[in-house]
């Protein structure tokens, strides 16, 4: 692959609080940046060096930032489908192509790393590889397989389904053996299943440990599925990597059961919470009550030292794949984030969170070129986001506009 240097660039790191605009230059080289500085030093190198590189392309003041990460996808569900059981009247070709198309609009849309939480045929995982060997077009996929739930309990018909923490450890290795990158977990009921209920937890405190202390040995990580409170409780005191949702349902309903010894743990055990807000989020704006519930529930979770991050749970229904650009302006409406911060949410803290954060989420020497350039500062206005103008992914280009 050949060596590439853009100037002239507005560049924001995906970690500091600014733009540094000493810095608007980058080479990179094998899908790798190679050089962050300034165009001069860019020229000094050029003028160093015995071999003449390509000409400098000069981006005319076009702002760059990390490549976007989705932390919660389902890249098997068709969000256009309101009942997840007709999910399975595909065939295996139909599915394999609606993934495909799927992939490469989240890549075209500036996403280019996310994690998959689970379906039912690792199908995922063909795509994974199928990315990864430069054959499929999308983003650099972390999947998690079959979500482990409880018996008839959430997304059961994805054939995770264990009664006791020994079936656990079966589906566990099922995943294993299909390599998975992480492990998922249901701790408690949700929404888009008959039958299961939000606000009960699914396994106590003892299976999900023993989920995942064996995760560990496998060197995987584990996200929890949680709305209720109590399996909130029981995953954070198991010490799961990420908390999905974090939705505090209690007897009263959504959100009206938060509980700051939890928020604590959480916050104490560097558990990462990755809160789902999609783009449609919008409606509950206008909900007074029920909006300044869920903010309020941000809000004490930040003060209490909590890290979220950036995840919509696309392919639920009317939740787009391609859509986290247009999540990230509510997501950080909700809870309460500066540009910067959503920005560092979605970029660098997810790629952490997701075992990536030496890989992406980071314009610095070293870490991939994935990155997409804006006509805007996304820093001062996310609506930004909606537009990239092109979006670059280990060094390739995929959309010029
Ligand atoms: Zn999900």
């Amino acid at each position: 692959m050949s060596k590439v240097s853009l100037k002239n660039l507005r560049i924001w790191n995906g970690v500091d609080e600014t733009i540094d605009h000493g810095v608007d230059a980058v080479t990179f080289e094998n899908g790798c940046l190679t050089f962050i500085g300034s165009s001069e030093d860019l020229s000094t190198r050029a003028a160093d060096s015995v071999v003449k590189g390509p000409p400098v392309k000069d981006m005319a003041g076009l702002f760059m930032i990390p490549g976007l990460i989705d932390a919660h996808i389902h890249l098997c569900l068709d969000p256009h489908i309101k009942d997840p059981l007709q999910q399975d009247k595909f065939t295996r070709e139909e599915l394999l192509a609606g993934m495909t198309d799927r992939a490469r609009a989240m890549l075209e849309a500036g996403i280019t790393s996310a994690r998959d939480l689970g379906g039912g045929q690792w199908l995922e995982l063909e795509i994974r590889d199928s990315i990864n060997r430069g054959e499929l077009i999308g983003p650099r996929l972390i999947c998690s397989g079959q979500p482990i739930t409880s018996v008839k309990g959430h997304c059961h018909f994805w054939g995770g389904e264990a009664a006791d923490g020994t079936e656990a450890l079966e589906v566990l290795t099922r995943q294993v053996e299909h390599k998975v990158d992480l492990i998922k977990v249901m701790a408690t009921g949700g929404n888009i299943t008959p039958g299961s209920r939000p606000a009960d937890a699914q396994f106590d405190e003892e299976t999900l440990a023993l989920v995942v202390n064996t995760a560990k040995s496998h060197g995987l990580r584990v996200a929890a599925h949680c709305h209720g409170t109590s399996g909130i409780r029981n995953a954070a005191a198991a010490g799961v990597t990420t908390i999905e949702h974090c939705s505090w349902v209690g007897a009263e309903g959504w959100g009206q059961a938060f509980d700051p010894l939890v928020a604590a743990q959480i916050a104490s055990q560097g558990i990462w919470v990755s809160p789902t807000i999609n783009s449609g989020w919008k409606r509950f704006a206008d909900k007074g009550k029920f909006a300044d519930l869920l903010k309020e529930n941000y809000a004490r979770m930040r003060k209490d030292g909590v890290k979220l991050i950036a995840s919509t749970d696309a392919g639920i229904p009317n939740v787009l794949h391609h859509h986290l650009p247009l999540a990230i302006p509510v997501f950080a409406n909700f809870a309460g984030l500066t540009a910067t911060e959503a920005l560092r949410a979605a970029t660098s803290d997810c790629a952490e969170a997701i075992g990536l954060g030496e890989v992406v989420g980071q314009i610095s020497e070293g870490y991939a070129a994935d990155f997409v350039l804006y006509e805007g500062d996304p820093t001062s206005d996310l609506e930004v986001l909606a537009a990239p103008v092109e979006v670059y992914k280990q060094g390739e280009t995929v959309l010029t506009v």
